[in-house]
C-alpha cells in the first residue's frame, strides 16, 4: 500500500530545497520532495548529468502513476514542474532553506562539496548528507556550520519504503533536528529520529546483523534457506524471510559487506560467491539468487 502525503506548508519554514547529486538516492528525494508540493533545486556537476536527472524524473514520474496512490497525470506533471536544474553549485543554493547531499559515498567528495557548499549557502541554510555508512561527524569539520548539519537517511524506493531516519552530531542544534523531523514528515517520509549518532542509523544495525545470523545458519549446512525463511515468516508473522531479502536488495552489497568484516563473516562471504555470485546468481535483478524470479517485461 502506498502511504498518503502530507503537503508542503506545514510547521517548518522550509520551501526551498536543493539536493546535491541527482543518481539514484538524489533522484527519488528530489523528485518525492517536489510532488509533496516544495520548490526543489537539483544540482550535479556536469550538463550530461542534469540531462541524465531529467530522464530518471520522467522515469519516477512514470512510476509514481503506476505504484502511489492517488497519483495522476496532473500531480506527477506539478511536481516535475516544481525542479529546477542546476550544474553550477552558487545560484542552486542561493535561497535554499535545506540542502540534502546525495553525492558519491566518497569522504574526498563529501568533503569538497561542503567545503563549497559551506561557502556559497546563505547563512539560514540547513544541510543533511544522506550518507549511508559516513556518520555526520565525520563530515561536520567541512561544513563550516556544525550546528546546522546533520544525516537525514533515505531508502530505496522511498515512495514506498518510506523511513527517513535523522541523526545529528552532538554539535547539532535541537532546533535543528526537531525542525528536520517534522521536514520528514511534511515531504512524505516516517521520520525516525536517532538520538546519538550510530554506524548504519536503525535499521542497519538490525538488518546486518540478522542477514549475517541467516548466511551463518546455510552455510554451515545447519539448515536450508526456503526452511530458514519459513520459520522466520511463520513464527514472527515477518512477510519476507532473510533470503528474499538478501535477494531484494541485491547479493553485491551483503558480500561486499561480509569481505570487509572479521574472519567468520570473510568465510561467509567465499560462500556467498561460491555458490551464488560466481554463478550469475545476484538476487532480484538477475533473476536469480535464493530463490529464481520470472522475467519481467
Ligand atoms: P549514485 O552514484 O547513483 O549518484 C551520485 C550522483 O552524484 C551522480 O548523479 C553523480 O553525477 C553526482 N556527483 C558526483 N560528484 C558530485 C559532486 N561533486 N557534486 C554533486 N554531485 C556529484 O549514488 P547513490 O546511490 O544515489 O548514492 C548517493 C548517496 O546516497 C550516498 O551517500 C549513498 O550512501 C546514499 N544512499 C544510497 C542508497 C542506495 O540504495 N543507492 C540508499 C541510501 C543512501
Amino acid at each position: 500500500m502506498s502511504p498518503g502525503w502530507r503537503h508542503a506548508g506545514g510547521m517548518t519554514d522550509i520551501k526551498n530545497v536543493t539536493v546535491l547529486g541527482t543518481g539514484v538516492l538524489g533522484s527519488q528525494i528530489a523528485y518525492q520532495t517536489a510532488y509533496s508540493g516544495f520548490q526543489v533545486s537539483v544540482y550535479d556537476i556536469s550538463d550530461e548529468a542534469i540531462e541524465q536527472a531529467k530522464t530518471r524524473f520522467a522515469a519516477l514520474a512514470a512510476t509514481y502513476k503506476r505504484e502511489v496512490r492517488r497519483a495522476s497525470d496532473e500531480t506527477v506533471d506539478a511536481a516535475l514542474s516544481r525542479i529546477s536544474y542546476f550544474s553550477e553549485l552558487g545560484p542552486a543554493v542561493a535561497d535554499a532553506d535545506l540542502v540534502i547531499e546525495a553525492v558519491p559515498e566518497v569522504l574526498e567528495i563529501k568533503q569538497e562539496t561542503y567545503e563549497k557548499l559551506g561557502a556559497l549557502a546563505p547563512e539560514k541554510t540547513i544541510f543533511a548528507t544522506n550518507s549511508s555508512t559516513l556518520l555526520p561527524s565525520d563530515m561536520k569539520a567541512f561544513t563550516g556550520r556544525p550546528a546546522k548539519f546533520l544525516a537525514l537517511h533515505f531508502a530505496n524506493r522511498l515512495w514506498v519504503s518510506n523511513t527517513a531516519e535523522v541523526m545529528g552530531t552532538a554539535e547539532t542544534d535541537p532546533a535543528v533536528f526537531d525542525t528536520v523531523v517534522e521536514y520528514a514528515g511534511e515531504m512524505g517520509m516516517v521520520a525516525i529520529p536517532i538520538h546519538k549518532e550510530k554506524a548504519g542509523y536503525v535499521l542497519n544495525s538490525l538488518l546486518v546483523p540478522f542477514l549475517t545470523a541467516a548466511a551463518s545458519l546455510a552455510a554451515g549446512g545447519y539448515s536450508e534457506p526456503k526452511d530458514i525463511d519459513n520459520v522466520w515468516r511463520i513464527a514472527t508473522g515477518a512477510p519476507l524471510g532473510p533470503f528474499q531479502i538478501y535477494d531484494i536488495i541485491g547479493l553485491t552489497t551483503p558480500y561486499n559487506i561480509m569481505s570487509n568484516g572479521d574472519a567468520g563473516a570473510q568465510r561467509l562471504g567465499v560462500w556467498l560467491k561460491e555458490n551464488y555470485l560466481d554463478k550469475g546468481k545476484l538476487g532480484v535483478a538477475s533473476g536469480e539468487g535464493f530463490y529464481s524470479y520470472p522475467a519481467t517485461a
